[in-house]
């Protein structure tokens, strides 16, 4: 992802999580308070409501006082004067004071007078019977002789609207008593009277008996407590209408009635809009603002960091450190390209200077080479100049040493014999110091060729085996089963040298009466051999060493060994010219030592491919 792409994505995020943050706040923070304003003001609703009941009850309650507090009630109620009723119960008493029923009631509970009129049809219809019942059962309405206390309240009678009643003891016009009875007017609460209400109040209102709201479905999720009588349950029904409930008592002072409203969610909804244009306008400034940032992101630094990348990218696979990029301005990125340029005046110089050290390297290579070639010349000249008169001495010092010019005595043998030795060694040194000089020259070149394993081993061992039965040791070879017939690709005669290096220190370095085993397998895919004694041993410290050219072990008892120190050296050079590895294994002075070297079997594969290949004629 280029950092363009991540800037972008970068700024798009952070932008979408103002939005979203703002959005739960909005929603949360904003939108609760609203929902909570929503709820205040439907609950000041219903308690409005409940006042203007109880204001239509007052006002009733004033209409029955004038009634009840006055002196010719008062006499109608003890003599029982019909004229009372023809002058002033008429129907212009019902309709103005919009009372549904009237009850003249003695003090003994014996009604007097009783009428209910229908306000909407202007005629007189029965008193409900069950009025009567709830009037003779209950003690509520009927007035004492020494009440003077209004009773009202919705009294809720089957098959009829909840009549608002109010009943009243009947004094004399001063308000003083004995009371002489009740009075009691009604007034029919229906539809009407609501759909009144609901015009005045400007809300929509329901009156519910208090057991239809309770086992309406509708209702079921709203509960008033028992104990709380003045709750008001506030509820929401959907997005557009909220609801809200009180009951109302009747004339019992029980649950009679259940006062609903129905609001519109004006609140709620103007909320909503506000939180939707709110976030529109947010998202607005956020697209313009995200657009001016990607657009700076872009001018100040992107497309200049792009330039840079370019720049470098070009210098890069061109090559050409020689090349600078513009840096123009004071910032980072100019900053960036001004160290870049540092850095690349400091390669320049760098590879100036390993350009100018690979001339000299050069130059030193060559006479390097020149002076490896004048030694090797001069090794190969003095070698050949000296084992020409040596290989004279070892001539005629075999011929001495096998009486052809007469017997020779005691002394002149030994020294014949001193003479041989020392000569031969001394060639087998000239012979080794050629070899390493030859190798370290590069000028040994291998003559590689197909042989098998279990020859190559047998054939070297062949060349020790008398040497070692001369000095009572015991030479074994253990051949793994499954590479006895295998082949391997090697120089046969330096094969046989390294075998030979090996096996001569071993035979060497082992006292008479020991072992020499020379093992072959395939270990880890290439071919192990292994030459194991029970001689002499090598410490740990001197096992790193023994590698190095003309290095010995010196040895208390036998001092330096009669050999080169040479052996080891041309065998690991040689080992290595056939792409493998040597190494030695003692557990120390007196333990035996164990020489393994490696060849690749891989020499073997290219070897007969390119045998394969030379038979088809590519
Ligand atoms: P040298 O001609 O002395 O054998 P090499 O390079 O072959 O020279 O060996 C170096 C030295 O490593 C030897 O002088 C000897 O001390 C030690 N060495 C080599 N092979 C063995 C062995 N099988 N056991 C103990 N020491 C050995």
């Amino acid at each position: 992802m280029t950092i363009r792409s991540k800037s972008i994505v970068a700024i798009v995020l952070t932008f979408t999580c103002i939005l979203v943050t703002l959005f739960m706040i909005c929603r949360f923070l904003l939108l609760n308070n609203l929902i909570a304003i929503e709820t205040q003001n439907t609950r000041q609703d219903v308690e409005r409501i409940e006042k203007t009941i109880g204001y239509i009850t007052t006002n009733l309650a004033h209409a029955t006082a004038d009634w009840a507090y006055w002196d010719d009630t008062y006499n109608f109620i003890q003599n029982k004067d019909p004229s009372y009723i023809e002058t002033n119960l008429v129907e212009s008493t019902f309709t103005d004071l919009e009372l549904n029923l009237i009850l003249f009631i003695d003090k003994d509970g014996i009604a007097v007078y009783s009428k209910a009129f229908d306000l909407d049809l202007k005629k007189e219809i029965q008193v409900p019977s069950e009025v009567w019942t709830q009037i003779s059962e209950g003690n509520t309405l009927i007035k004492s002789a020494s009440s003077t206390s209004e009773t009202s309240g919705f009294l809720l009678v089957d098959g009829f609207p909840p009549i608002l009643l109010v009943s009243l003891p009947i004094l004399t016009s001063d308000d003083t008593g004995p009371s002489q009875g009740t009075l009691i007017f009604g007034r029919f609460f229906d539809a009407k009277n609501l759909d009144q209400l609901s015009n005045i109040t400007s809300v929509s209102i329901s009156l519910t008996t208090y057991k239809d709201f309770t086992s309406r479905n509708g209702y079921a999720s709203i509960n008033f407590s028992a104990k709380n009588e003045n709750e008001i349950i506030i509820k929401p029904i959907n997005d557009d209408t909220i609801t809200g409930y009180t009951v109302i008592h009747d004339v019992y002072k029980n649950a009679g009635l259940v006062l609903g409203i129905e609001l519109p969610r004006s609140i709620y909804h103007e909320g909503q809009k506000s939180i939707t244009y709110i976030l529109i306008s947010i998202s607005s400034v956020c697209v313009v603002f995200g657009l001016i940032a990607v657009i700076e992101a872009e001018k100040q630094g992107l497309s200049r960091l792009k330039r840079l990348a370019n720049t470098v990218e070009r210098i890069a696979n061109s090559g050409k450190i020689s090349g600078r990029i513009s840096t123009v301005g004071k910032d980072e990125i100019s900053s960036l390209g001004a160290n870049i340029n540092r850095m690349l005046a400091s390669m320049q110089r760098s590879e100036d200077a390993i350009s100018e050290r690979a001339e000299h390297l050069q130059v030193a290579v060559v006479e390097a080479q020149l002076a490896n070639q004048a030694k090797t010349e001069f090794l190969s000249g003095v070698s050949h100049e000296l084992r020409t008169p040596l290989t004279a001495i070892i001539g005629m010092a075999q011929l001495l040493q096998k009486k052809y010019y007469g017997v020779l005595n005691e002394k002149q043998s030994e020294y014949v014999q001193d003479i041989l030795e020392s000569s031969s060694h001394l060639l087998s040194l000239i012979n080794d110091v050629l070899d390493l000089a030859k190798i370290e020259a590069g000028k040994t070149k291998l003559e590689m060729d197909q042989y098998s394993i279990r020859e190559l081993i047998g054939s070297s061992v062949l060349i020790v085996k008398e040497n070692a039965v001369k000095k009572g040791l015991h030479l074994t070879v253990e051949i793994a089963e499954e590479i006895l017939n295998q082949n391997v690709v090697v120089d046969k005669r330096r094969f046989r040298q390294i075998m030979i290096n090996l096996m001569s220190n071993s035979i060497k370095f082992t006292e008479p009466g020991g072992k020499v085993v020379v093992t072959a397998a395939i270990k880890r895919g290439v071919l192990e051999v292994g030459i194991a004694d029970t001689g002499i041993g090598i410490s740990p410290e001197e096992q790193e060493k023994i590698f190095d050219a003309f290095y010995q072990v010196y040895s208390g008892t036998t001092g330096k060994s009669p050999g080169t120190g040479l052996g080891l050296s041309l065998a690991k050079r040689l080992v290595e010219q056939h792409d493998g590895k040597i190494w030695v294994e003692s557990e120390g002075i007196g333990k035996g030592s164990c020489f393994s070297f490696t060849i690749s079997l891989n020499l073997a594969k290219q070897v007969s491919e390119g045998s394969e290949k030379k038979a088809l004629g590519e």
